[in-house]
């Protein structure tokens, strides 16, 4: 059966870095077309992911600059188009783009993978509202805000309190209207606290958290607060489980009971509606861990742990796909 929707995973990005015989149907990363057949993927969220910064020149880039300049940012818009072209150019009878929970359902029915484009910072329209609609055009269905840098539409997650109590600049506060306008995901992942709190307030449609966990298990910048999780609920949007260990234990070690343990604190705290799956596959180091999962094909073992902590069938439906594909449908 097919029933997952993964709304994040850095895939893309490691593909565009590695040899050329790599490809989405053979790798040696964490996603690949098999691994997502046996793990019953509905829809698998990629993203286009740049670090803005590691495109300035070298000698700007080592003196680590506070602000990215306009170049890098064009480069960087520049590498994401490369990578929304990379996900065309990986699709076969196995996987199609959707650009709907209609398509979604559609591929579904012919037992076909559904990709979703997203971009993973937002900066990279640089000051241009109209590369919003261009990125649409380009299949992009949902964009991250930010990443861990300033950009010109907000400010990243922090531990400096002056940082993350910012807000969106007006130009992002009027790219979340665009995007509302024409039916694209706001995502909050990485956005600083103040920004999070506008695009709640502004935002007409759901909101999603694509790749964030529980900030009262693990005190993180980049997770949750309770009132977060609850405004995000209130709204009709969903938080998705990231399995980064230093999201869920704070350290470099999980098992796969933490990501059940955040699982059942997000329903406590917000209901069984605001919880979706957000793996972050391939966006950081996944090897070499016991009583882990290092493939998507090994999806059924975080569904086990989900149940040994008493998370029912029903649930787990919501948590698999149901919640991510209302969030599509009412974007
Ligand atoms: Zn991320």
């Amino acid at each position: 059966m097919m029933n997952l929707i993964d709304m994040h995973c850095d895939t893309i990005g490691r593909l565009m870095d590695a040899p050329t015989e790599e490809s989405l149907a053979e790798n040696s990363l964490c996603i690949d077309l098999d691994g997502m057949r046996r793990a019953g993927t509905l829809a698998q969220f990629f993203a286009c992911f740049v670090n803005a910064m590691a495109f300035e020149n070298e000698d700007v880039h080592k003196a680590r600059p506070k602000e990215i300049s306009s170049e890098a940012w064009e480069r960087a818009y520049q590498a994401v188009l490369a990578m929304t072209d990379r996900i065309e150019q990986e699709l076969n009878e196995m996987i199609r783009v959707a650009l709907s929970a209609e398509e979604i359902s559609k591929n579904c029915r012919d037992g076909v993978i559904s990709a979703v484009k997203t971009v993973e910072e937002g900066g990279i329209i640089n000051g241009k509202l109209s590369r919003i609609d261009t990125l649409y055009k380009a299949g992009v269905r949902l964009i991250t805000l930010t990443w861990n840098h300033p950009n010109c539409l907000g400010y990243p997650n922090s531990r400096e309190r002056s940082i993350m109590e910012k807000g969106l600049t007006s130009l992002g506060c009027q790219t979340v209207e665009r995007m509302n306008e024409l039916g694209m995901i706001v995502d909050v992942s990485h956005l600083s606290d103040g920004g999070f709190w506008d695009c709640i307030r502004i935002s007409k449609a759901p909101v999603c958290a694509s790749h964030s966990n529980a900030r009262a298990l693990c005190s993180h910048p980049r997770n949750l607060s309770d009132y977060m999780i609850r405004a995000l609920a209130e709204k009709g949007g969903v938080a998705g489980l990231n399995f980064y260990p230093a999201f869920l234990t704070g350290t470099d070690e999980a098992v796969l009971d933490d990501i059940a343990r955040h699982a059942v604190y997000m329903i406590q705290c917000g209901g069984e509606d605001v919880i979706a799956i957000g793996t972050d596959f391939d966006g950081f180091d996944n090897k070499g861990r016991d009583k882990w999962i290092g493939h998507v094909r090994e999806m059924g073992l975080v569904w086990e742990a989900m149940k040994n902590r008493g998370i029912t069938e029903r649930q787990l439906d919501k948590i698999m796909s149901g919640n991510a594909l209302r969030v599509m449908r009412e974007a």
